[in-house]
């Protein structure tokens, strides 16, 4: 397969509501589509980094310039066997993963389409549908917290994840289990606390949660050690696993007991797929967690979502949670049982709507 060009587009969407974590407040994405031509068939990609650089350093800017300036000649007319051996090719450049992702995952999506399988498939997944949780912000108040809540159950959703940050998480969990005490429930810190707030931590033990998602410093193995060593309560990790080896440290030291895999944090899905294996080889289970994506980034989390070991609801939803209008045919749906049915046809399976993108693309760039 060899890999002819590249283009580039920025779009930009307004999201139905603002999502609000104890990081930041969105309002608007600033997506990278990626769309790579290569001999055989065209892959899209999705880059996932944010607007600001308040969930990990990469932000939509450093990720353009990254892909044109250091990634794309790395693979420039490269003949390759398989989308598999991208990693390697882009190993000179540190960090930057959400940027190696977009590409990369466009060339996974290229080779299926090439095979005329569905990506699921090449990537080895087993699964025919995924189930689906949510991902719900802080909100204003808990009243408008608890009819979230109930308005994501009523459409059949799994599992709900709260955001949670300092001062409001033990009213808010307090409230949920008081209206619903049977939910698949959970809470995500997005790093907003510090060690010694481990007792207040443990206070949310008593609201049985799933799990709690990364509690403490972004890049902090080692105070989830020390913390998971305190709570019965599984800790998730996110923003911490970004490398193969940051996984084998967290799960050989104990920093946490689930993995939340994002394809773009980790930089593509060659890297996914061995922390998927690591941890299924040791015993712990993993789920997809999402980054506000349009379509193509949501049809990507689908495909990794059929790896056997994503035994737990994900944050791969419905289009229309997040958007008026999606970037892709047909649009994500779920089912009343909170399950997303993975597509059959080849590639990603869901067709890019190449009049909406024009119409949303604010700067675009081709490279050959
Ligand atoms: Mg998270």
């Amino acid at each position: 397969m060899r890999i002819q060009e590249v283009t580039l587009r920025e779009v930009r969407m307004k999201l139905i509501a603002p999502f609000e974590t104890s990081a930041e407040r969105t309002d608007e994405r600033r997506i990278i589509l990626t769309e790579v031509v290569t001999d055989g068939a065209i892959g899209w990609g999705e880059c996932v980094a944010g607007e600001k650089p308040f969930y990990s350093p990469e932000i939509t800017d450093t990720a353009w310039i990254v892909m044109r300036d250091f990634l794309w000649p790395m693979i420039k007319g490269q003949e390759i066997a398989a989308a598999a051996d991208i990693w390697e090719m882009f190993e000179q450049v540190r960090g930057h993963n959400m940027a190696k992702a977009a590409l990369e995952s466009a060339i996974w999506d290229a080779e299926a389409k090439q095979k005329g399988v569905p990506l699921s498939k090449l990537l080895g997944g087993t699964r025919d549908e995924i189930s689906s949780g949510v991902s719900i912000g802080i909100k204003e108040s808990l009243d408008e917290l608890a009819a979230a809540v109930r308005k994501e159950l009523a459409a059949g959703y799994q599992r709900v994840k709260i955001k949670i940050k300092p001062g409001k998480e033990l009213p808010q969990v307090k409230r949920l289990r008081e209206e619903f005490p049977a939910i698949k429930l959970m809470v995500d810190a997005n790093s907003a606390y510090r060690m010694e707030d481990w007792a207040l931590l443990k206070e949310l033990e008593h609201f049985y949660l799933m799990m709690i998602e990364q509690p403490l410093g972004w890049d902090d193995l080692y105070a989830h050690v020390e913390l998971q060593k305190k709570l019965a309560t599984p800790i998730c990790l996110d923003e911490c696993i970004h490398t193969e080896e940051h996984a084998r440290a967290a799960v050989v030291l104990g920093a946490c007991k689930i993995i939340n895999i994002k394809m773009g944090r980790v930089g593509g899905y060659t890297v996914a797929k061995r922390i998927h294996d690591l941890c299924q080889q040791n015993g712990m289970p993993v789920w997809c967690g999402g980054m506000l994506e349009a379509g193509i980034g949501r049809a990507h989390n689908i495909a990794l979502s059929t790896l056997a070991n994503f035994t737990l609801p994900g944050d791969v939803t419905a289009s229309r949670r997040y958007w008026h209008e999606d970037i892709i045919e047909p649009e994500v749906t779920v089912s009343a049982q909170g399950t997303i049915r993975v597509p059959t046809g080849s590639g990603i399976g869901f067709e890019p709507r190449r009049d909406l993108i024009e119409k949303l693309t604010v700067r675009k760039e081709r490279l050959v």
